[in-house]
């Protein structure tokens, strides 16, 4: 079973939304004006709903993301707390999860990517009368593969820390089968997807951090 958030780590986030911890300081420039993000103010509270696999089991947990205005020009930007993914209702660590289930995988249809156990299930909603869709995990590959910036920004963390690092030759020797794609902009989404992935693997032993902590917001989730 991929990892979760679970709901103390979105708890804890609550918590800090309510404590008044939630500040704009990791946030990039504003991307109209350039002002700096800790010029940023606090713009609205939007409630939003999160998907937890809790035992095989979809929940669902509603909180706020924060909005930060920029005084600047009015623009407004969210802040996505680090389990938090833009446009995803699902955790961070399961749409990673998943989308390495099916890209790392030789033979892995993304049928097969969404049985998690022994007995092949599905996460599925309360009630049963849904469960985690194949086609969503189609498209986290899809969103994951649009992280170029992400990527490239902790390669080169990771090389300034470790110069001898591997990790440059072994991202393009990845190579995904040919029986998972049809086109090449498919296979070129495949492969940014999985080496996203294999960066992350990397820059959490590296820093003991997930690359989505930080990173992924100051590069704007691009
Ligand atoms: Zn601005």
């Amino acid at each position: 079973m991929p990892p979760t958030a679970t709901m103390e780590d979105i708890k804890a986030y609550f918590m800090k939304v309510e404590k008044g911890q939630i500040t704009a300081q990791n946030l990039p420039a504003c991307p109209c004006c350039n002002l700096e993000a800790l010029h940023f103010k606090i713009h609205a509270y939007r409630e939003r709903r999160f998907l937890v696999i809790v035992d095989m089991i979809v929940e669902s947990v509603h909180g706020p993301l924060v909005r930060f205005r920029c005084p600047g020009c009015g623009k407004t930007v969210a802040f996505y707390p680090d389990f938090a993914l833009p446009h995803k209702h699902y955790t961070r660590q399961s749409v990673a999860g998943f989308a390495q289930r099916y890209v790392a995988a030789e033979d892995t249809s993304y049928r097969q990517a969404v049985m998690v156990n022994e007995e092949k299930s599905v996460p599925e909603y309360p009630g049963g009368e849904k469960s985690l869709a194949p086609s969503t995990v189609h498209r986290w590959v899809t969103s994951l593969s649009g992280f170029v910036n992400t990527a490239r920004c902790a390669l080169s963390l990771i090389c300034r820390q470790n110069p001898a690092t591997s990790l440059c030759r072994d991202l393009a020797q990845l190579s995904v089968p040919a029986s998972k794609y049809k086109s090449f902009s498919r296979k070129e989404r495949l492969l940014s997807c999985f080496r996203l992935l294999a960066t992350e693997a990397i820059f959490k032993a590296t820093f003991n951090l997930s690359i989505f902590t930080n990173l992924a917001t100051r590069c704007a989730f691009s």
